[in-house]
Parts: C-alpha cells; structure tokens; sequence
C-alpha cells in the first residue's frame, strides 16, 4: 500500500518537536504542527512526524504577464514574466482579489493543480520569450520548495526570479532565496497592527522586519505596494507613518505603488478607494522622500511614469502595464546622468 506521503514533497524549514509534531519555520505564524494536521496555511502536513509540502506537484496558475503587472517597475521594464502560482496562502485577506486559489485549501480542503516540474516550467518561460520567472498570484512563500527548485534552473538559464508577497517569510526563508531571487514586490497592507489582525490574520511587525532586512541583507530589488481600503489605512497619519518607514528603513529608492480599491471576496460593503484618497497617498509619499511613487489599478498620467529623481525628465512613459517610451541610457539618466535604481534597466 502507499504511504500518503508516497509523493508527496519534504517540505524545507520545520524540525522536530515534542510529540511528534513539527515546528514550520518557513513564515513568521511558526506554526507548530501535530501529527496529521496542516499549518495554518492548509498546504504543510505533518505526516509520521515529518512536514511535508502538498503543493508542490500542483501548479494551479501559468500565464505570460508583464512584469509592470507585478508591479513591478524598475526592474527589466518592458518585458515578459512566465507567471506561476500554487494554491494556498498564509493570510486571510477578506479582500483577497485571487481568493479562488488563495483560500481553497483553507476554504474547501481542496488543493487543486498540474504537476508541472521545475524544468517544465523553465522551458516554457524560455519559449515564450520571457526574462525572468514570477511567483504570484498566492503567496510564494508557501510553494517555497517548487520556487526554489525553478528558481535555481531559471538563473542557468539567465533568467531572473521574482516574488510577489506579503513579506511574512522568516529571516531564514529570506536568507535562502537570496541567491536565486531578483526581485520580490512586498505588500504593506496598511500601517496598523489591527488592520493586519482583523482583516489578514496576520500581523504588521513582520512584514516591517522583512522589508528592513531585504532592504538591509540582501541585495534583492524591492517594490512596495500598498492597496487604500477606504476608511481602513488611508488616512493622513497611517500614510505618512507608512511612507516615513520606508524612507528610513528601505531607503528613498524603493518604488511605492499606491493602489485603488474594488470590492472584492468577502469585502463588499465599500466603495472603490476614491480618487482624493489616491491622490493624497501620492503627495504624501513624495513629500516624505520617496522617490519614486505610483498609483495602480487607476489610469493616470503622472502616477504611471517614471521620472528622473534629480533632475525630473520623463524616462519611462506607459499606459497600464504597456511601456509607450523608455530612454533609460545604461541605467542612467540621458539629461543628468543620475544612476536610476532598479534591475537591468
Ligand atoms: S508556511 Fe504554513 S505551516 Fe509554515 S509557518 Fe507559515 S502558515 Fe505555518
């Protein structure tokens, strides 16, 4: 007979504990797992007193994005990312816009997907044209395992590596992924640890060390972005508190991107975020210091381009995700010469 972990993936972070659980170590809930129960993310078993990852032979997602759709916008702009996603998560959002795949293993037990290997996956981001490899739509940090696997063969075949998360992954999930990952876009939610309790089920702080130590360890491009809830995390004083962390703690460099608002999954009683809203979240990020701030999931000329930080010429010009012009010169400004941050621009 099969054992139920005949094949099923070791999963990477837990040790053994007492009575035959396991410890996960891979985000910051460490959650401590009895014998034949799931973490909280519903997608790590504790089968015999080993951990063991249920999704890593089931890629639930495969498209070919833009890496502006990330967002990313310093980072190889213009190009194409091979785009993959595993079920399950380890929040709760309630406004979750890939709630489907997100929560279904929370939600229904179900974990459904193609088992996709690493090589696969690779090969078709280098026929399709694409410059690097994403980890999205869940969260990475989950199907950490299968992201590492591809990860690894993506960088021998010259392509970059990028997450899109929450920043909940432990200091030593980052210090894993750090040879192999290029960019990670982080999402701080809001700037208040109830926001995080009652709507995520998660918690601020740790995404804060995240973004500090990225910021400070690693040499990994990062992005931020920060979707305004109405009433939720946009006022003046959450903004600027938010907006002054990452001038300090990540530097003046890292692109926010503010992003509006829908009514989504369990979150319906609200309106879109308002433009006033947008627009405030705009100037308070640039009178902070941010260099580089953008307003997503709404058209808007100046929240869409890229300008020189020194001397303000318009670099990058795009409409949504489509790049209309780019005189990015080696990195550099054309006019002053200023570096421009950001990976292979
Ligand atoms: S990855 Fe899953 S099992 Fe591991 S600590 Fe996070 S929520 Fe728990």
């Amino acid at each position: 007979m099969k054992s139920e972990s005949g094949n099923l993936k070791e999963a990477l972070f837990w040790k053994k504990a007492e009575d035959n659980k396991t410890q996960c170590y891979l985000c910051s809930h460490r959650c401590l797992i009895a014998e034949g129960k799931v973490g909280f993310c519903a997608v790590r078993k504790n089968i015999g007193g080993k951990l063991y990852s249920l999704n890593y032979y089931k890629v639930c997602s495969a498209n070919i994005d833009p890496i502006e759709k990330k967002p990313l916008y310093h980072f190889q702009p213009g190009s194409k990312s091979f785009s993959i996603a595993a079920e399950g998560c380890n929040f709760r959002c309630e406004f979750c816009q890939n709630w489907q795949i997100s929560q279904a293993a929370v939600n229904e037990g179900r974990i459904d997907g193609e088992p996709v290997t690493p090589q696969q996956l690779v090969d078709s981001a280098v026929h399709s044209g694409c410059k690097s490899i994403a980890y999205t739509y869940t969260e990475p940090t989950i199907f950490m395992e299968l992201c590492a696997d591809t990860g690894r063969l993506a960088k021998q075949k010259g392509l970059a590596n990028v997450f899109v998360s929450n920043g909940y992954q432990t200091e030593e999930a980052v210090d894993f992924a750090k040879d192999w990952l290029d960019g990670i876009n982080i999402d701080l939610k809001a700037f208040n640890e109830k926001y995080y309790h009652r709507l995520c089920k998660a918690k601020l702080q740790p995404v804060l060390d995240t973004i500090e130590y990225i910021a400070k360890h690693t040499n990994i491009w990062m992005e931020i972005t920060t979707l305004l809830l109405p009433g939720e995390n946009d006022s003046q004083d959450e903004l600027k508190k938010l907006a002054d962390f990452l001038v300090t703690k990540a530097g003046p460099d890292v692109p926010w991107h503010i992003s509006r608002f829908f009514p989504q999954y369990k979150y319906l009683d609200s309106e879109p975020t308002p433009m006033e809203s947008l627009n405030r979240a705009y100037e308070i990020g640039k009178a902070a210091g941010l260099h580089y701030v953008y307003m997503g999931n709404v058209p808007s000329a100046e929240g869409e381009r890229t300008c020189c930080h020194k001397c303000n010429r318009l670099l990058i010009d795009r409409v949504g995700y489509r790049i209309v012009s780019n005189v990015i010169k080696n990195g550099c400004c054309p006019d002053c010469s200023e570096k421009i941050p950001g990976f292979q621009l």
